[in-house]
């Protein structure tokens, strides 16, 4: 409400209460004279009733009477065709110079009001005598007397009107400042979280002005909101572009705040996680425990590994006590990193030293034991001591294979594999290895189909030999006797495929046959087949230095492809 406003409604209450005064006054002066009026006209008939023309004594004491009541003036006036004679009046007047028109003309019955011989107005009111027409009685009073019911009412109605109008404005001046102070206070609050430079309300009490600055905090407000919301919306972009998972969850186990990679990681979207429980994400006792711990005591827990989709993720949960998040204090904030390629490198390490010890262990076993034999004279035939050097042969070029094969792993992996480069063509190499592994195909008795073509490279030709040696001496080893042996060369496509009809690999060790030392257990398949576990490494570290990629295909039971992409 304005201070205009207000100023308006005064004026129509204080113009309503003067314009009710006035017809209060006006109805109440007319119905007063009219009584007056009327009461005259009765003092005046009965004056005339009393009066007797014959003597002016009669009636006098009556009228007397009559003239204590309101100090009326009754006078018996005898009118001839000489003028007039002032026979009788109550005041004793009867010597008078004025000019008594209420008896003149048309004016008998009315009232005159015209000034009197004592020199003040009175209202004078005449009837003639009925009996005697020439006799007037008149009644008079003074103009005062017979308004002074309406003056009092004027003096008194007046002040009642002044003291109620003060007594409004007044109560609607304290009634809006007392509204708009606290308005004001509220506002100057407002600006001062609004940051506004202007935080003082300049003028007291205008509600135009706190409109006016309610106005101003709007569109500070507006401006905050919509700078805070950008910066909510750059934190969140940040949080979306790292590439590990981030989750804040508040005191009471609630999600805070999560960028994309934790939402995808647990297959929901963001909006939808937001506000609900941390459980919900169903990443194990473990995980949910620590977080729950992180909460209670409000200290870094850590971290605990989890498995997602195939993945391991390494969740750092850490305290969150000095932040602000909803209504309370704390919560933990938790650092998803996927450490799958550390852990399968520490797994692959503590395997290599126990697949290695053991591999090396074996054979050296078998020559010793044949070696203490010999020394001690257990074997005593030519042929005994034969086959325990044969053995021992065998088994020692079997340790000198897998040091052979260890050593080659270790230099590609420290890159110092430095053989010559040169240009060279790959069909000459592929033929020659074919030519090497002639007598353990007839041996197994395996169909050869080759397709091979000019196939120019670039690279050490001892390690391509490596790859294609690996890859060929497999699906010789891994074949079924009378099985098939396809090496296809497309130099277009620039690969070259190792293709057998053997046993085949199952899908779940596919991804793991390039690993060191990894071998399928095909006891149940094939029996007796010898191999490191290395050769496949091997080729996949010769592949990727030279930027080639190694590709398998395979069906359990029915044959594997290998294709190598140059
Ligand atoms: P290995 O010395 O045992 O042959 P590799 O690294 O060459 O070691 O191969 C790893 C494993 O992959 C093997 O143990 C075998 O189970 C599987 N594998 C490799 N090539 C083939 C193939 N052509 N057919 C079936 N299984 C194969």
């Amino acid at each position: 409400m304005t201070r205009k406003r207000i100023i308006i409604e005064t004026a129509v209450f204080c113009l309503t209460l003067l314009i009710l005064f006035v017809c209060a006054f006006l109805s109440f002066f007319f119905t007063s004279r009219d009584a007056l009026y009327e009461e005259i006209e009765n003092v005046a008939s009965v004056s005339e009733r009393l009066f007797d023309g014959n003597d002016l004594s009669t009636g006098e004491e009556t009228m007397d009477a009559f003239r204590g009541e309101k100090d009326y003036r009754i006078s018996i006036i005898q009118r001839d065709k000489e003028g007039y004679e002032i026979l009788y009046d109550s005041l004793g007047m009867t010597q008078s110079n004025e000019e008594p028109k209420e008896i003149l003309g048309g004016n008998v019955g009315t009232f005159v009001t015209r000034k009197s011989s004592y020199g003040y107005p009175m209202v004078y009111y005449a009837i003639s005598d009925k009996e005697n027409p020439q006799y007037y009685v008149r009644v008079a009073i003074k103009e005062s007397t017979a308004t002074k019911l309406a003056r009092d009412f004027l003096l008194y109605g007046l002040t009642l009107l002044v003291l109620l109008m003060l007594s409004y404005i007044f109560y609607r001046c304290w009634n809006y400042a007392r509204m708009v102070k606290p308005l004001q206070d509220q506002v100057e609050r407002l600006l001062y979280v609004a940051h506004s430079p202007e935080r003082k309300i300049q003028g007291d009490n205008d509600v135009g002005l706190i409109t006016q600055a309610i106005d101003d905090v709007g569109k500070q407000l507006d401006q905050r909101i919509q700078d805070l919301e950008r910066e909510k919306e750059k934190t969140q972009l940040i949080l979306d572009s790292i590439k590990q998972g981030f989750l804040a969850v508040s005191q009471e186990g609630r999600i805070i705040l999560l960028n994309r990679k934790a939402a995808l990681l647990f297959g929901y979207r963001q909006e939808e996680a937001l506000g609900k429980d941390f459980h919900i994400l169903s990443a194990g006792e473990e995980f949910a425990s620590l977080v729950e711990k992180g909460i209670r005591e409000g200290t870094d827990q850590g971290h605990v590994d989890i498995m997602v989709e195939g993945r391991i993720y390494q969740c750092d949960v850490m305290s969150l006590k000095d932040c602000w998040f909803g209504e309370t204090r704390g919560g933990v904030a938790v650092l998803f990193l996927d450490v799958t390629k550390e852990r399968n490198l520490v797994r692959i390490k503590t395997d290599f030293f126990a697949n290695a010890s053991h591999e090396l262990k074996t054979p050296l076993t078998s020559i010793l034991g044949y070696q203490e034999m010999l020394s001690a004279g257990f074997l005593t035939t030519d042929e005994e001591k034969k086959e325990a050097v044969d053995i021992s042969l065998r088994e020692a070029k079997k340790m000198k294979d897998l040091l052979n094969d260890m050593l080659t792993i270790s230099r590609l992996e420290n890159g110092k594999m430095t053989g010559e480069v040169v240009d060279f063509d790959l069909e000459g190499v592929l033929r020659s290895l074919l030519q090497d592994a002639a007598p353990r195909i007839k041996e197994r008795d395996l169909q050869l189909e080759t397709h091979l073509e000019s196939y120019p490279l670039h690279a050490n030709v001892q390690e391509v030999e490596k790859i294609f040696s690996n890859l060929i001496d497999n699906a010789i080893k891994y074949n079924h006797e009378g099985g098939k042996l396809v090496v296809c060369m497309n130099r277009k496509a620039h690969k070259v495929m190792v293709t057998d009809t053997g046993i085949g690999i199952k899908e779940e060790n596919l991804s793991r046959i390039f690993e060191r030392f990894y071998r399928v257990d095909n006891s149940k398949t094939l029996q007796n087949v010898e191999g490191t576990g290395l050769g496949l490494s091997i080729v996949k570290h010769i592949c990727q230095k030279y930027g080639y990629h190694v590709e398998v295909r395979s069906v359990y039971g029915q044959g594997s492809t290998f294709t190598v992409h140059t």
